[in-house]
């Protein structure tokens, strides 16, 4: 006799077939009982819920019952049936147990429930084995599927944008250097300093901080394009909102101006939060329950208000004129801080709000220079709970404007001569954003602390896993 092939506990927990043969594996979460049987609540990750195995001790040899504890794994081999227990649908009665790897009560660091997501971290190894992870992990990849899917049934075609690039002229935040050059010994220039021509590449060499200036190449040839890949900042900022190693999307599509940006931007939100109502349900309760009491009421209602649209410059009023005491002074010609744009969202519009046409001053290069000689035309997405979500633009496409811009804002032209040539051939008119993936994932979880929604987080000081 063969063995039986192993089933998700996801599937046998929606079976409508009872009273049949069935193999389980998993993780042990708790494993209670008394003189005759043993309750083992078995974890697969395939769904939040575990499956209940029943064993009857006298069927049993006790020392394969004693290595079941929480936090080993085991392969069960029993019958499917209709539970006669409260709380569960479905249980096994266990026939055969095989214990694949056990885990010390003594000293299994999951051992208890309840650990705070500070301590989770420091066992980043581990956490994905609570069910908080589990969920998070889920969604996460949920949300991943979804991206591709909306883009793929939109038309666009997903662009591998180069993770280690030649250029720094994004702007978007410090860069982490790639090299092979001996740390200790590198090779000198005349004048002194590292000569980056002996360098790998032969020239300095980074991580991307975004895949923009590449999919913009790629949308004047294809139209509607985006890239979801890994983006680097070596940003010293230890907050509850950056990472140094983060996920982005970014869309860009010829022929769009900035209100089909914000069109896009919107729409593409409301899919992928609708998405997770539609397919998360189990992960976002539990999530719900635990960590934020209105989440599924939050999630419903920004798939279906519209976001709130205006300019900077009516935001700076409005942040000036209301009263609040702001840690930051709000001025016309600022950045806005995070707590000005959670007030205009949180307080003020009690809404998602897409703020353009900022200054000039304080935006990327190749933004869109407005009519007004003051502002470029771009534009970012501000969700409660986070802040910015989305920051974007319509590019400009006139070369002679685009060169003075970079000329006025001390960019090497022979850095980015490239992306000056896309604007002598062909030009159009286009845009694009970038959403950030884990602010995305903080958004739709629920989470606080953006460190708990990405498997190994990449902070200042922190690269153990
Ligand atoms: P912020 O002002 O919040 O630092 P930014 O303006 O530097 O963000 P952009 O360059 O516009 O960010 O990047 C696009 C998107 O990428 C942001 O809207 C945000 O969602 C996300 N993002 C930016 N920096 C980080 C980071 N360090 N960690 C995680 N996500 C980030
Ligand atoms: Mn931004």
């Amino acid at each position: 006799m063969h063995p039986l092939k192993r089933t998700p506990i996801k599937d046998l927990l929606h079976a409508k077939e009872f009273n049949i043969e069935v193999n389980v594996k998993g993780w042990v979460r708790t494993k209670r009982g008394n003189k005759s049987l043993a309750f083992i609540n078995l974890n697969d990750g395939s769904i939040i819920h575990g499956i209940q195995v029943v064993a009857e001790l006298a069927n049993f040899d006790e020392n394969i019952i004693k290595l079941i504890t929480t936090g080993s794994c085991i392969s069960v081999t029993g019958t499917l049936v209709q539970s006669q227990g409260q709380g569960q649908a479905v249980e096994i009665q266990a026939k055969n147990i095989e214990v694949y790897g056990t885990a010390d009560a003594e000293v299994y660091p999951l051992q208890k429930k309840g650990h705070t997501l500070e301590f989770l971290r420091e066992i980043a190894h581990l956490r994905p084995r609570t069910n908080t992870f589990g969920a998070v992990l889920r969604i996460r990849h949920a949300m991943s599927y979804a991206i591709h899917k909306y883009f793929n049934d939109n038309g666009f075609y997903n662009i591998h944008s180069p993770i280690i690039t030649g250029s720094d002229a994004e702007g978007a935040g410090a860069m982490f250097r790639v090299t092979t050059l001996d740390a200790m010994n590198p090779p000198k220039t005349k004048e002194g300093g590292i000569d980056y021509a002996e360098d790998f590449f032969g020239k300095e060499t980074n991580l991307t901080v975004s895949g923009q200036l590449e999919a913009e190449l790629a949308a004047l040839a294809l139209t509607k394009v985006y890239t979801f890949g890994p983006t680097f900042r070596a940003e010293n900022s230890n907050t509850a909102r950056h990472l140094a190693e983060f996920w982005m999307i970014e869309p860009e599509v010829a022929f769009n101006d900035l209100n089909d940006n914000m069109d896009l931007a919107e729409d593409f939100l409301k899919y992928l939060i609708n998405y997770a109502l539609t397919h998360c349900m189990d992960d976002l309760e539990f999530l719900e329950k635990m960590y934020e009491n209105e989440l599924l009421s939050r999630l419903r209602f920004v798939v279906n208000e519209n976001f709130e649209r205006l300019h900077y410059t009516q935001a700076v009023e409005i942040l000036k004129e209301c009263g609040h005491p702001f840690e930051f002074p709000v001025d016309w010609g600022a950045d806005l801080q995070s707590e000005h744009e959670r007030y205009l969202v949180e307080k003020h519009f009690k809404r998602p709000v897409i703020l353009t046409h900022y200054p000039k001053q304080i935006k990327a290069f190749y933004m869109k220079q407005s009519e007004d000689g003051k502002t470029v035309k771009a534009m970012d997405v501000l969700f409660p709970g986070i802040g910015e979500i989305i920051g974007g633009s319509q590019r400009e496409e006139d070369h002679d404007k685009l060169l003075t811009r970079i000329r006025e804002m001390g960019i090497h032209e022979k850095d980015v001569w490239w992306y000056l040539e896309t604007r002598k051939y062909g030009t159009c008119p286009h845009a694009g954003f970038g959403l950030g993936f884990e602010r995305l994932i903080l958004f739709v979880t629920g989470m606080g602390n953006i460190r708990d929604v990405i498997p190994f987080p990449r902070t200042p000081k922190n690269a153990e896993f």
